[in-house]
């Protein structure tokens, strides 16, 4: 159930109907909007008493929520999210906002590169990888907290907000204390304790969609993390796994207008991870943006023949330029802003 408050509703009467949510035994989330606060109903097993509600002042109406996932549903909050990257503002649909960096940190050398180059671009958020969920466990792990050490520093250097995995629960504090944005990879979508931890954390989160996860599996895996409290969630679509075998996974592009149908948080195409390849990043990336994605997110380092992983998807600084290059083109023909 979705309670929506009238756009004059006073704050005594928002209090008034939580408390009358919380009598009932529920769990009141209060969403403030641009033009009215909706709060949002869990901990009802069956459909909850609408009456009661409705009796309220300041209630405008009660709309009954049907799917399994609540807070993130764009009924509960009908403009997009936005969130605040030091001060680049991510989602709403107006701008798109491309993430770059190697898959991993491995040096203080090949970071402060990266940050020069990506920042002259006009790059405003740097990825890079210091605890890397690698296949094998013969593969370039990380360097883990060094990693972390070199990522916070070269972000400072260059004034940009910086973004790297988190891949359990017990390093949830030192990523959240190195960074500005959590990720949690593909491979942990569904590791339901990382997902509640993580949304206890302050900083925002940005999901990605596990290899073989549906759309409403992606959504309630977001709910975790907002029915924890944190609303700052950034989705991202990195291809999934089909049967087709010339790219590395299939990228979901329909995901993009999907999510947006039911959701108010912001998509992002990571075309990196699931291309596989570098040749085909560019024309992947624009049709992300002309889908009407929020933001990209992009491997690139200086050597990628030689980076300790994701070599073959990343892009070297040539080619990174080629595509910032296209994705301005095609933003001011769409009437989107590159941020
Ligand atoms: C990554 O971003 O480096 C990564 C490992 O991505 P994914 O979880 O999508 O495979
Ligand atoms: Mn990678």
């Amino acid at each position: 159930m979705l309670v929506v408050l009238k756009s004059d509703a006073t704050p005594a009467q928002t209090e008034a109907v939580c408390a009358e949510i919380r009598a009932m035994g529920f769990a009141p989330h209060s969403m403030p909007g641009a033009g009215r606060t909706a709060i949002g109903i869990t901990g009802n097993k069956g459909p909850v008493n609408a009456l009661p509600l409705e009796a309220l002042p300041g209630v405008e109406r009660c709309i009954p929520v049907t799917q399994a996932y609540k807070l993130v549903l764009r009924e509960m909050k009908p403009e997009g999210t936005v969130i605040d990257l030091k001060g680049t503002k991510v989602g709403g649909g107006a701008t798109f906002t491309v993430i770059a960096g190697p898959c991993s940190v491995e040096s203080v050398r090949q970071m402060d590169e990266v940050a020069r180059f990506v920042k002259d671009q006009g790059i405003r958020v740097l990825r890079g990888g210091a605890f890397k969920p690698r296949t094998s466990p013969y593969s370039f792990q990380g360097l883990e907290q060094e990693g972390l050490k070199i990522l916070n520093e070269i972000g400072a250097k260059h004034g940009l907000a910086t973004i790297t995995e988190v891949m359990d629960t017990s390093t949830v504090d030192d990523v959240a204390g190195a960074a500005d944005i959590l990720q949690i990879g593909a491979r942990n979508m569904q590791n339901f304790s990382l997902l509640k931890r993580v949304g206890k954390a302050s900083k925002p989160v940005f999901l990605k969609r596990g290899m073989s996860a549906t759309l409403e599996e992606l959504l309630l895996a977001a709910e975790y993390v907002l029915h924890g409290g944190n609303h700052q969630v950034m989705l991202c679509e990195r291809g999934v796994r089909t049967f087709a075998d010339h790219t590395r996974n299939t990228l979901d592009l329909s995901i993009v207008p999907s999510v947006q149908r039911l959701s108010h948080l912001p998509i992002f195409v990571d075309p990196s991870h699931a291309i596989g390849r570098r040749y085909f990043i560019e024309p992947m990336a624009k049709a992300a943006l002309a889908c009407g994605a929020d933001g990209l997110m992009v491997e690139v380092t200086p050597d990628p023949d030689h980076a300790l992983s994701d070599g073959a998807q990343t892009l070297d600084f040539k080619g990174f330029e080629k595509l910032m290059q296209a994705l301005r083109h095609l933003a001011g023909a769409l009437g989107r802003k590159l941020n």
